[in-house]
């Protein structure tokens, strides 16, 4: 296997054995086990959320806070990106002060792309756009998992992940993560929210009920209207009769599923409260989760030693006088 990524921008970053390792190393850390790490070494984590968060930057604070590090949350508001200095730069500034991974979340897709080749900071994608949000597919496994008892439990299970799929950088990181462990995932919704490709291992249903009589799980998404043109949010008039998920509906197929969420749930709109007050709701077991995956992550990178992360090997190379002289 090879080292832990320095850039972990989504799931196709980890070879099966890292994920394997994180969610064994997720069991030990929740178990009470301390974490490890190299020692003489102060552990210093920043945020940066160019766009709103609650639970993914919360957990994190409490992961570097468990994990016995320090945490700087970095404003870009009223920071040196106003004043038009690029990203890089910015990271860059992190690392010589001493900060070791930055968490970065952007409204931009693919934004962590350009730092692959030269990282300048150790980064964790804490979500980018529509593209992937891998600790958060990490912790839904995790606590998929859970449930069904173990890993080789959820071989030949299925779930179906329910509304926006096509806006949603979770989806997509959970179709790459889930048909690896034997899962199979079912998408469900309006046309206009369902991708016309679909990765290996993952397929479609047309209609809620359709899904719940094949699944052994739900996952159900918020409508991502912050992504959405007019032409889109014109469509969603019956949305709650069509794709909202209720007692009543189990009820029509005699069973109930858990019911997984990445929150923020939209109340009324996907799901009804009576499910959120119920047993079968997983989300909070998710949030309880997070934490402990996100120790994990921040443990593996931390661990990995990348001594190339910085730009000095981006330098051009050669005498600079020299280089002047003959130009
Ligand atoms: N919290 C998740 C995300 O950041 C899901 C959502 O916003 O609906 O993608």
């Amino acid at each position: 296997m090879s080292a832990f990524p320095s850039i972990l921008e989504g799931i196709k970053d980890l070879e099966l054995g890292h994920i394997k390792a994180l969610l064994r190393r997720t069991n030990d850390l929740k178990s009470g086990q301390p974490p490890r790490l190299p020692l003489q070494k102060t552990l210093a984590v920043a945020t940066s959320f160019l766009e709103n968060s609650t639970r993914t930057k919360l957990s994190f604070a409490m992961a570097i806070m468990r994990i016995g590090g320090y945490h700087i949350d970095f404003h870009a508001e009223s920071s040196s990106l106003k004043k038009g200095e690029s990203l890089e730069q910015t990271l860059l500034t992190l690392k010589y002060q001493g900060v070791d991974i930055c968490i970065i979340r952007t409204n931009e897709s693919h934004l962590l792309d350009q730092f692959r080749e030269y990282p300048p900071i150790k980064i964790i994608n804490g979500g980018d756009g529509i593209n992937q949000h891998p600790t958060q597919a990490l912790l839904d496994l995790y606590t998929l998992q859970d449930h069904f008892g173990g890993l080789k439990n959820i071989k030949g299970k299925t779930i179906s992940i329910v509304g926006d799929c096509i806006h949603s950088r979770v989806t997509h990181s959970l179709t790459d993560l889930l048909p690896q462990f034997g899962v199979n995932v079912l998408l469900c919704g309006p046309d206009f929210f369902i991708p016309e490709e679909m990765p290996a291992g993952v397929n479609r249903v047309t209609s809620l009920d359709e899904a719940i009589e094949q699944s052994d799980a739900i996952y159900l998404l918020r409508v991502q209207t912050e992504r959405h043109d007019k032409s889109i949010s014109d469509k969603l008039k019956n949305y709650q009769q069509e794709w909202g998920l209720t007692f009543d509906r189990f009820r029509k197929h005699s069973k109930v599923l858990p019911v997984f969420h990445p929150g923020p749930a939209n109340i009324g709109i996907e799901v009804e409260q009576d499910i959120v007050n119920s047993e079968i709701w997983m989300a909070h077991k998710q949030v309880q989760n997070s934490v402990f995956v996100r120790m994990a992550i921040i443990e593996a990178m931390i661990n990995n030693e990348d001594h190339h992360i910085g730009s000095q090997y981006k330098k051009i190379p050669g005498d600079i006088s020299e280089r002047i002289r003959n130009t």
